[in-house]
C-alpha cells in the first residue's frame, strides 16, 4: 500500500509543548475558502511512499514525542493513514495527533482508536481567530485515560 506525502519534518508548533514529526499528506478534497495550504490540494503534488517508508522516516527523528498528521487532508487517504497510525501505535509507541477538515463524528473507529489528539472541522475564513485552532468552528478533542474530551 502506498500514499502520497508532500513532506515530513520536525514541528515545534503543531502539538503544543511537544516536539513532533509532522507528516504532510498531499491532496485535499475539502478546499476551504481561505486555506493557507493550497499548494497541498493536488494529490499528485506529493511523493509516493509505502507504510514502511513513513515508519522509517519517523524513526529518523529520535527526539520526537509525537507524530502529527496534517496536510492537505490526511483522511482523503483513509486506508493508508489508518495503516500508518496502526504501525506507529504498535511499533513506535508514540502518541498521534491529527488535523482534519472533517468532523470528529464521521471519522472511522479504527482510525480514532489509534489517535490521541484531533483538531477537526473545516477552516472557515469568516470565523478566523488567529490562534489554535485557526477558526472558531474547529474543535480540539483529546484522549485522556481512554476517553475523548472536548
Ligand atoms: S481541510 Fe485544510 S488543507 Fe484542506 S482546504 Fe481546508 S484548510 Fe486547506
Amino acid at each position: 500500500m502506498q500514499g502520497r506525502i508532500k513532506r515530513i519534518c520536525t514541528s515545534f508548533i503543531d502539538v503544543p509543548h511537544k516536539i513532533a514529526v509532522a507528516i504532510y499528506f498531499a491532496g485535499c478534497s475539502i478546499r476551504c475558502s481561505g486555506c493557507q495550504n493550497k499548494e497541498l490540494w493536488d494529490p499528485m503534488s506529493g511523493e509516493a511512499m509505502s507504510v514502511d517508508d513513513v515508519v522509517k522516516k519517523i524513526q529518523q527523528h529520535p527526539l520526537a514525542e509525537y507524530v502529527v498528521f496534517l496536510g492537505g487532508e490526511p483522511t482523503d487517504q483513509m486506508d493508508f493513514l489508518t495503516h500508518v497510525c496502526t504501525r506507529i501505535t504498535q511499533e513506535l509507541h508514540l502518541p498521534i495527533a491529527l488535523y482534519t477538515g472533517r468532523e470528529f463524528e464521521v471519522l472511522p473507529p479504527q482510525l480514532v482508536a489509534t489517535v490521541d489528539l484531533i483538531v477537526c472541522g473545516p477552516y472557515r475564513q469568516e470565523l478566523h481567530v488567529g490562534g489554535w485552532p485557526a477558526s472558531s468552528n474547529q474543535r480540539i478533542f483529546r484522549k485522556e485515560s481512554g476517553q475523548w474530551k472536548l
